[in-house]
C-alpha cells in the first residue's frame, strides 16, 4: 500500500549570534532594576509612564510601521508576534517587564508584505519614521548614528513570526567606517575592540549583505581564510592573539575581498549600511532555503518577515564582558536547572562558532556573581510571566548585563513531557495546559530506542568507543557516514540508514538532517545548530565531539590520537544520551516506556522518563472525548496496544493471518478451487486455524472490543506469480502447474483496488464469509466459557450499497444465532461496515438502517474519493504536496479535510439520521495522525483506530483536540 513516507518535519532555530554592542552606551536600565523587575504594570518606570500614552502604544496606531522599545517601555508586546515577529514582540515584552533591553526599534511585517506587493519598494513613510525611531534610540543613549566622536552602532536582525533559519539572521556593528572607528577609538581608548568589531562587522556584512559566501561545498568562508592566514603570518592560534594593528588591517584586506569578489565598495555611509542591512532581510524571506524552510513546517509566505534594530552592547569589551546563551531549564532532558553558555570577552558569533570552547552558566558565579546573580532573577521573571521554559541571549558590558531576546525555547519531547508535567507541581500550568504543550507526533521520541547496554560493553572492550561529544539529541542511531547533506539524502534514498557527520551543520544542511537518522558534528555546543535543529527534527544528535577531524575534501574522518579512518559509507553509531561514538553498527534496544510497558523489563519506579509519561497519558486520557482503539492482528500486537492505552481493536484485518503458519495452503486451495464443494473443503480446514487466532485475540482484549473485518484484498495476493512459487503450489495440491498457471491468470485484475475485493468476494463466494463468521463467533463461545467478556463487532469492507451490506450481515447475524445456540451462550455482537467508498459515504442514510456501526477506511476512501492509486501515488503526490502546494499535507498521512473530510461529515450526519445512536469511528491510517484526530473530534466520531505504537500519540492528540488545541 502506497502509505507515503512520512517526512521528519524540521522545525528550528538557527541559534546565531546574540547582538551585541554599543560602545560605552549608558545602560539603558540600571542592572539593579533588571534584579527586582517585575510585571511591568508594577515597576516604577511602567508606573510613570503616561496612562493615555501606553493605551495608545500597546495596540499600536494605525498604519504604523515601525515599534520602538527600551527605557522599561515599548510600543508593542509579546502578543504581537503577528506584526513584529518573534524576536521583536519578546524584545518589547522584556522592556516592558523592565528587563534591561538595549533600546531600539522593529520595522513590522507589514513592511515585508508591502515590499513584495510593490516590487520592491518601501511605504513612503517608512524612511521618516525609521529615522524618528532611530532619533529616539540617540536621545536614550546620548549618542548619534554616524556621529565621528560618538557614534551609536547598531545591530540588525530579521525576526519573523516563527523562528527561521535560512533567513538573513545577524548584523553586528553596523555604523563603523573608517571614521566612526576613530570615534570609538577615541572613546574607549581601546583600537583593539574597535578594530576587532569593525572586522567583524565588515564580514558579516559581505556575507549577507553583500552575498560574498562560500560557492562550493568544500570551499571555506573567505573572509575566515583571510582571517586564518592572518593568524598563520602572526604566527598565533587565537583571533585574541591578535592585535590591533592585525585587525586594522584585516579591515581593509576584507573590503578589498569585497571589491575583487563582489565588484563593489563597501558602504562607507551608516545610512546605506543601514537601508543595505533592512533590505537584506527582506530579501532573504524569499531566498531558497527560508522558502523550503517555510514549506517544510507549514509557514505562509504572506506572514512575512519583521526587521529589529537594537543599539549595540559589547562583550568583547574586555574581561569583565562577556556574552551567552542560556535556556531557563534543561532543554535536552528537562530538568529545572539554569542551562546554559557563555564566553567571556566575546561576541555572540563566538559562542556558537565553535572556535573557543564556552563555559557552563555555573561558571559564571565565580566570575562575575553580581551578573550571575541577576541573571537568575531574569530567569525567575521570565518564567513567571511567560510560564514557559525561555531561551535567552544576553550581553555583559563591563560588569552590566544586557538582555537580547528571548524566546519559547524548544526542546527535546523527553523535556516538554518532563517540563509541563512539573510545571503543574509548581503550579505554573494547569493538567490542562500541559498537555497543549507537548507535540503528539514527538511523543515518539520518548518510546525510541536506546543501545543495548551489553553491546555498548562490548563496543568498548573492543576499543570501537572513538569518542564523546555533547548529548545533544536523545535516542541511539547506527548508520553509514555521510560528509555532506546532499550524501545523506541520496544514501537515504538507497534505503541506507545515515549518519550525517560534519564539523558543524548549517540551515542549507536541513534536508540531509531530515534524511539522516543522526547526526553528528564535531563542533559547536548544545546551542549550535546542530543541537537545536537536531533536537527539534527529533534526531538522534551528537555534536561538539572535537576529538573528530574530518576533511571533507578527502571524504573522510580521523579520530584524534588514533590511527583509524572511516570514510563515507562506514558504519558508525552514536549514543544521543550520552554523547558517545561507536565505530561500527551497534544493535538498538527498547526506550524506557517500551521496556517498562512492553517487555515489562523495568521498574516504573526506576524509570523517570516513564513516569512523567505515564502522569501526562493519565491527564490526556481524562481529557479526551474519543475513544483509542487499535489496529491490529495479532495477540502480541494486541497486547502492545492494550499496554500503550488502547481501550480494544478498531480493525483486524483477518486477511494478514492468512500468511501465517500453515495458513497459505488451505487459504490458496480455497482460492484454486473451482467448485464449491472444493472451495468449502479448503474452508474447512482454515475454520479452525482462524478460530485459533480469534480465541488467542479475545483472550489479549480481556473483554474489550474487537471489531473483526471479513476478507478484503483481491484474492490474487495470495497466489505467487512466478513459476517456481507455482510449481510448488502445484505439487502441494497434485496439480499440473498449468492449471495453476492458468487459475492465476484467470484472476488477473487491470485495476485490482478497484476490482474483486472487499465484499464482493463475500458475496460472489457466500461460503468465506460464513466460515470467517462462525471462526469468530465460536471463539468468543469458547473464551467466553473461559469466563473472559467478549465483545465481537464484524465489519464488512468497501461497502458502496446497502444490498451488499445486507447479504453479508444476513449470513453473519444467521451464524451468529447458529453458534450460540449450538455452544449455549450468549455475547452481545454488532455488524457494521466500514465506509471506504464514497458511494458508501453518500448513501450512508440507507446503509444505516443495516448497519450498526461505521468505521471509515480512510486509505480506501481518500484513494476513491481523490481517484488517485494510494499504491501508485507516490510518484506525483510528492511534487502536488512540496512543490505546487495542491494538498497542504500527503492526503494518505493527514485526511483532506475539503474532500474525504466532507464525504466523511456528510456519512455520518446521515448514518446518525437513520439510526441515532450510530457507533462511527475511522480505521485507516489518518486514525493517528493528530490533524486528522481533530478533526474526527470535529465530526463527533467515538473513536479513532491507529497502529500501536501511535496509540500515545492518539491519546494526547484526542486530548488535545478535546480541549480545542
Ligand atoms: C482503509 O481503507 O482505510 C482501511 C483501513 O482498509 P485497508 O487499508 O486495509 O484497505
Ligand atoms: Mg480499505
Amino acid at each position: 500500500m502506497a502509505r507515503a513516507q512520512k517526512r521528519a518535519r524540521t522545525a528550528k532555530p538557527v541559534r546565531r549570534p546574540a547582538a551585541k554592542a554599543g560602545s560605552k552606551a549608558k545602560p539603558v536600565v540600571r542592572t539593579t532594576t533588571a534584579a527586582k523587575a517585575k510585571p511591568v504594570a508594577r515597576t516604577t518606570t511602567a508606573a510613570k509612564a503616561k496612562p493615555a500614552a501606553r493605551a495608545k502604544t500597546a495596540a499600536g496606531k494605525a498604519g504604523q510601521l515601525v515599534y520602538g522599545f527600551g527605557g522599561g517601555r515599548a510600543d508593542g508586546s509579546a502578543d504581537m508576534k503577528g506584526l513584529l515577529g518573534g524576536k521583536g514582540a519578546n524584545l518589547a515584552e522584556m522592556a516592558r517587564l523592565g528587563l534591561p533591553v538595549p533600546p531600539g526599534f522593529t520595522i513590522s511585517t507589514e513592511v515585508c508584505t508591502y515590499y513584495y506587493t510593490h516590487g520592491d519598494t518601501y511605504p513612503p513613510r517608512l524612511r521618516e519614521e525609521v529615522q524618528a525611531a532611530l532619533a529616539k534610540v540617540e536621545r536614550a543613549l546620548g549618542r548619534r548614528f554616524a556621529d565621528p566622536d560618538a557614534p551609536l552602532l547598531v545591530s540588525v536582525r530579521s525576526g519573523a513570526r516563527a523562528s527561521m533559519p535560512g533567513m538573513m539572521d545577524t548584523i553586528l556593528n553596523l555604523g563603523l567606517n573608517d571614521t566612526t572607528v576613530q570615534g570609538v577609538i577615541r572613546e574607549t581608548g581601546n583600537a583593539r575592540f574597535a578594530w576587532d568589531s569593525y572586522r567583524r562587522f565588515v564580514a558579516m556584512y559581505g556575507d549577507v549583505v553583500l552575498n560574498l559566501k562560500p560557492e562550493s561545498k568544500t570551499e571555506e568562508d573567505p573572509f575566515e581564510v583571510a582571517l586564518a592566514e592572518k593568524k598563520r603570518q602572526r604566527g598565533v592560534s587565537l583571533d585574541t592573539e591578535l592585535t590591533a594593528d592585525d585587525l586594522r588591517e584585516l579591515v581593509a584586506e576584507f573590503k578589498a575581498l569585497i571589491k575583487m569578489r563582489k565588484g563593489v565598495d563597501f558602504p562607507e555611509d551608516p545610512w546605506d549600511q543601514l537601508w543595505g542591512a533592512v533590505g537584506a532581510v527582506f530579501g532573504s524571506w524569499m531566498n531558497p532555503r527560508a522558502i523550503t524552510y517555510r514549506k517544510l513546517n507549514d509557514i505562509p509566505e504572506s506572514w512575512g518577515t519583521a526587521v529589529n534594530v537594537q543599539s549595540m552592547v559589547f562583550g568583547n569589551m574586555g574581561a569583565d564582558s562577556g556574552t551567552g546563551v542560556a535556556f531557563t531549564r534543561d532543554p535536552a532532558s528537562g530538568e529545572n536547572l539554569f542551562y546554559g553558555e557563555f564566553l567571556m570577552n566575546a561576541q555572540g558569533e563566538d559562542v556558537v562558532a565553535g572556535t573557543r570552547t564556552p563555559l557552563h552558566i555555573s561558571d559564571l558565579e565565580r566570575e562575575n556573581p553580581q551578573v550571575y546573580k541577576q541573571l537568575m532573577g531574569v530567569r525567575r521573571t521570565l518564567e513567571k510571566h511567560y510560564r514557559e521554559v525561555m531561551d535567552i541571549e544576553f550581553t555583559i558590558q563591563q560588569g552590566t548585563l544586557y538582555m537580547l531576546q528571548c524566546r519559547v525555547g524548544k526542546r527535546t519531547a523527553t523535556a516538554a513531557a518532563r517540563i509541563a508535567v512539573e510545571m503543574v507541581r509548581e503550579r505554573l500550568i494547569t493538567p490542562d495546559e500541559a498537555l497543549r504543550r507537548v507535540e503528539p507526533e514527538r511523543l515518539n521520541e520518548l518510546l525510541r530506542p536506546v543501545f543495548d547496554q551489553d553491546a555498548k560493553t562490548r563496543a568498548e572492550a573492543e576499543g570501537r568507543l572513538l569518542a564523546k561529544g555533547l548529548n545533544a539529541g536523545p535516542g541511539a542511531a547506527s548508520g553509514v557516514i555521510a560528509f555532506h547533506a546532499e550524501d545523506a539524502e541520496r544514501l537515504a534514498a538507497e534505503g541506507k540508514r545515515v549518519i550525517l557527520v560534519r564539523n558543524e551543520t548549517s540551515p542549507e544542511d536541513i534536508r540531509g538532517m531530515a534524511a539522516a537518522e543522526g547526526i553528528l558534528t564535531a563542533r559547536g555546543g548544545m546551542t549550535s545548530h546542530a543541537a537545536l535543529v537536531g533536537r527539534q527534527m527529533g534526531k538522534v544528535c551528537v555534536v561538539g565531539c572535537d576529538a573528530l577531524d574530518i576533511n571533507y575534501e578527502r571524504g573522510d574522518m580521523r579520530i584524534g590520537g588514533r590511527d583509524l579512518v572511516l570514510r563515507e559509507g562506514d558504519p558508525v553509531s552514536i549514543d544521543g544520551f550520552s554523547g558517545e561514538v561507536y565505530a561500527g553498527d551497534m544493535p538498538t534496544r527498547p526506550s524506557e516506556v517500551v521496556q517498562v510497558l512492553i517487555e515489562k523489563a523495568l521498574d516504573p519506579a526506576e524509570a523517570p522518563v516513564y513516569q512523567v509519561y505515564a502522569q501526562l497519558m493519565k491527564w490526556a486520557d481524562k481529557a479526551r472525548t474519543l475513544g483509542i482503539r487499535a489496529n491490529a492482528d495479532l495477540p502480541e500486537q494486541c497486547e502492545q496496544a492494550i499496554a500503550f492505552g488502547a481501550e480494544g481493536v478498531g480493525l483486524c484485518r483477518t486477511e494478514h493471518m492468512f500468511f501465517g503458519e500453515g495458513k497459505i495452503q488451505p487459504m490458496r486451495r480455497m482460492i484454486l478451487a473451482e467448485t464449491k464443494a472444493a472451495r468449502q473443503e479448503a474452508l474447512a480446514d482454515l475454520l479452525p486455524l482462524q478460530r485459533a487466532d480469534f480465541e488467542g485475540i479475545f483472550r489479549a482484549l480481556g473483554g474489550r472490543p474487537l471489531t473483526v473485518r471479513t476478507i478484503d484484498p483481491p484474492l490474487h495476493e495470495f497466489l505467487p506469480h512466478d513459476h517456481d512459487g507455482q510449481q510448488e503450489i502445484a505439487n502441494e495440491l497434485g496439480v499440473p502447474v498449468e492449471k495453476v498457471r492458468a487459475r492465476v491468470e484467470q484472476l488477473h485484475e487491470f485495476n485490482p483496488m478497484l476490482g474483486f475485493r472487499g465484499c464482493r468476494l463475500g458475496i460472489v463466494y457466500p461460503e468465506i464469509t460464513e466460515m470467517q463468521a462462525r471462526a469468530i463467533f465460536e471463539a468468543a463461545a469458547r473464551v467466553k466459557k473461559d469466563g473472559i467478556k467478549v465483545h465481537p463487532e464484524v465489519m464488512i469492507p468497501l461497502v458502496g450499497h446497502v444490498k451488499e451490506l445486507e447479504l453479508q450481515a444476513a449470513i453473519v447475524r444467521r451464524v451468529a444465532g447458529e453458534v450460540m445456540k449450538a455452544e449455549g451462550v450468549k455475547f452481545p455482537y454488532l455488524v457494521g461496515t466500514m465506509i471506504e467508498v464514497p458511494r458508501g459515504a453518500l448513501t450512508a442514510g440507507a446503509i444505516a438502517k443495516e448497519a450498526e456501526f461505521f468505521s471509515f477506511g480512510t486509505n480506501d476512501l481518500t484513494q476513491t474519493t481523490l481517484g488517485v492509486s494510494r499504491d501508485d501515488a507516490a510518484r506525483f503526490l510528492q511534487p502536488y504536496v512540496a512543490e505546487y502546494e495542491i494538498y497542504g499535507r500527503d492526503p494518505f498521512e493527514s485526511i483532506d479535510r475539503d474532500g474525504v473530510g466532507e464525504l466523511m461529515q456528510l456519512a455520518a450526519e446521515r448514518g446518525r439520521a437513520t439510526r441515532k445512536d450510530l457507533k462511527i469511528g475511522i480505521c485507516g491510517e489518518h486514525g493517528g495522525d493528530p490533524a486528522s484526530i481533530r478533526l474526527c473530534q470535529e465530526l463527533g466520531l467515538d473513536y479513532v483506530s491507529c497502529s500501536p505504537f501511535r496509540v500515545p500519540i492518539a491519546r494526547l492528540a484526542a486530548a488535545q483536540a478535546a480541549l480545542g488545541r
